[in-house]
């Protein structure tokens, strides 16, 4: 399936629907074709040439927008900046389904690990698969916990089991729920055991961005590529550096320009690593991504621009206000209004008063 794109890098022809599958491995994108038949395909998590369509944004955005309220969509373009780099170019929406799913993993493995594990694969720690199938104090518990991951810049995976493996330490008889996760209780001691438990573990296995993005065939200036190589430097920093790792990160897995290299380590040191035996059998094959493609994940969420850093400097921060706009129009025409939760918070909160106001009125009565 290919999308003939926009000169902004958007597409007319794009899916009508992009989710994650619940294993958060794969996106499932489906298309209503006209007659109401409905075309399916899968896609790798990988292919942010798909994610990046501009109806796939609104489609994400729209569903976030109903969803959670304004102060919490307000921070994501800070965490943009911040997140594990897999996450960065991933919606907010769909890094809440990744985590949702990573957090079902999680628990499982640790109930296999200290509980029972005949009874593990049956535990279903949320209600749904889909966290956004119902909208409620879950999603929200889903995506504060997310939004908290994310300000830690740790892969979700690292921070919900070492969070769970703490837990049970500190006597917590079952994994914590996801509102524990970013608890007041938890976060003062847990903050230095994530920290000590990250080190520890990038020295056993170095961790590093996946995405098809960072490859240098994809090197664009993109911010969140910067800031990947400058973490690609240090890793090679750490051990050395060595001819070796200079091999796999320049030339095999193409995560750091040789110029790059040059000027870090001097020429002589990375022809050093351009005669090491290569560390891949195969050398990865990366879709091509334009670079007009490569647009933060915060991209046209209502709410995320607050008018400073990191929007200011954004080059699609016109584009990302019209995509914005779109979505908020999209919510007035279905819902009635541009801020769904709001509106249903208000609404939830009067009708608590008018029930709180009859019950006076009731009491009153009794009492005369
Ligand atoms: S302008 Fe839009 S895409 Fe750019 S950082 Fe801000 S919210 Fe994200």
């Amino acid at each position: 399936m290919q999308y003939e794109e926009y000169e902004d890098g958007c597409s007319p022809e794009a899916p009508s629907f992009i989710k994650l599958t619940p294993d958060g491995n794969q996106l499932l994108i489906w298309e209503d074709l006209p007659g109401g038949e409905r075309r399916h395909a899968k896609w790798s998590l990988d292919d942010a040439y798909i994610i990046a369509t501009e109806a796939g944004y609104r489609v994400e955005n729209l569903e976030a927008l109903r969803s959670v309220t304004e102060r919490d969509r307000s921070l994501e373009a800070d965490l943009t900046t911040m997140k594990w780099f897999d996450y960065r170019y991933l919606t907010p929406a769909a890094a809440t389904r990744l985590f949702a799913a990573t957090y079902t993993d999680c628990y499982r493995r640790i109930w296999r690990e200290q509980f029972d594990k005949d009874e593990a694969a049956l535990k279903r720690p949320l209600r749904n698969d889909d966290p956004f199938r119902v909208v409620g104090p879950e999603l929200t518990n889903l995506w504060r916990a997310r939004q908290w991951a994310d300000g830690l810049a740790y892969p979700y995976d690292f921070f919900i089991h070492t969070t769970f493996q703490f837990a049970r330490k500190r006597g917590y008889k079952r994994p914590p729920l996801p509102n524990q996760l970013f608890g007041a209780k938890m976060i003062p001691k847990l903050t230095p055991a994530l920290a000590m438990a990250w080190r520890r573990s990038m020295e056993s296995r170095a961790r590093y961005g996946t995405s098809a993005n960072y490859r240098n065939e994809n090197y664009c200036g993109d911010p969140a590529q910067d800031a990947h190589h400058a973490h690609i430097l240090n890793l090679l920093r750490a051990k050395g550096p060595r001819p070796l790792d200079i091999r796999r990160f320049v030339f095999d897995e193409r995560l750091l320009p040789e110029q790059r290299a040059v000027a870090e380590f001097g020429r002589e040191l990375v022809e050093r690593g351009r005669a090491q035996v290569p560390t891949l059998e195969e050398p990865p094959v990366y879709r091509k991504i334009k670079a007009t493609a490569l647009k933060p994940g915060c991209y046209g969420l209502p709410g995320a621009d607050q008018g400073d850093w990191p929007c200011t400097a954004c080059r699609f921060r016109v584009a990302c206000r019209r995509s914005a706009d779109l979505v908020s129009q999209t919510a007035a025409e279905v819902w009635g209004t541009d801020d769904p939760r709001a509106a249903d918070h208000r609404a939830k909160a009067a009708a608590r008063k008018r029930k709180e106001r009859a019950r006076k009125r009731a009491s009153a009565a009794a009492t005369r």
